[in-house]
């Protein structure tokens, strides 16, 4: 076998995370995050890692506002950049904000696909999972129940809010498929299924609503 590679590293350029937040009605100085990233592999389009947990997090905002719920602390949706060459997008948003990050009150994100959500892996206390049961009963109609205790942050552009205490989901796709599209030339838009794109955001949509409107905060 012969591979010609031809990878090169240019200079770094300016980018920015892109942030907008749905403000809570009662505590709008307490954040619940929803995200994904914004960057992509330069193979394909990047329509499954991650512009699928860009729009997820996106339509969990829309989904709220179509159904006039208004959050109790605010929502606030990032698409982070850079998170496939070094994750300085997360650093640049830790440097700004990391004194705020006791009134981070959790924060997703959605980094493993497309497919089918199946639930959350989280990196949290076991009591906060435990009080997250009657949320996950919620999703048992499209199959998202599984609450997956973690020993890592599920999201690298979460990892700092995480080390720092602030309780950390990823949203856990059927993940069968994701590394026939990873990284590759075939990473584009037909590979992602309406049908079950709209099924994590829903699910990103029902537990950050109850993150938002949960009395009390998560037990950290
Ligand atoms: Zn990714």
């Amino acid at each position: 076998m012969h591979l010609t590679l031809t990878p090169q590293k240019l200079p770094d350029e300016t980018g920015y995370n892109v942030i907008g937040d749905l403000k809570g009605s009662e505590h709008p100085e307490q954040i619940v995050v929803v995200s994904g990233h914004l960057d992509s592999w330069d193979l394909g389009t990047g329509a499954i890692d991650d512009g699928a947990g860009v729009v997820i997090a996106m339509e969990s905002a829309e989904i709220l506002q179509r159904l006039r719920l208004r959050p109790a602390r605010t929502l606030r949706v990032i698409a982070w950049m850079d998170e496939e060459t070094g994750g300085s997008g997360s650093r640049a948003y830790t440097a700004e904000y990391s004194n705020d990050f006791p009134h981070h009150i959790a924060a997703i994100e959605s980094d493993a696909g497309a497919a089918h959500p199946l639930g959350f892996d989280v990196k949290s206390s076991p009591a906060a999972i435990d009080a997250l049961g009657p949320v996950s009963s919620v999703l048992l109609s499209i199959g998202a129940t599984v609450l997956q205790p973690t020993t890592y942050a599920p999201g690298a552009d979460i990892a700092a809010m995480s080390e720092a205490g602030v309780p950390a989901f990823g949203v856990l796709q059927d993940g069968r498929t994701y590394f026939n599209y990873h990284h590759s030339a075939a990473d584009t838009l037909d590979k992602v299924v309406p049908t079950e794109l709209r099924e994590n955001a829903a699910a990103m949509a029902v537990m950050a609503y109850a993150l938002t409107n949960m009395k009390g905060s998560l037990p950290r």
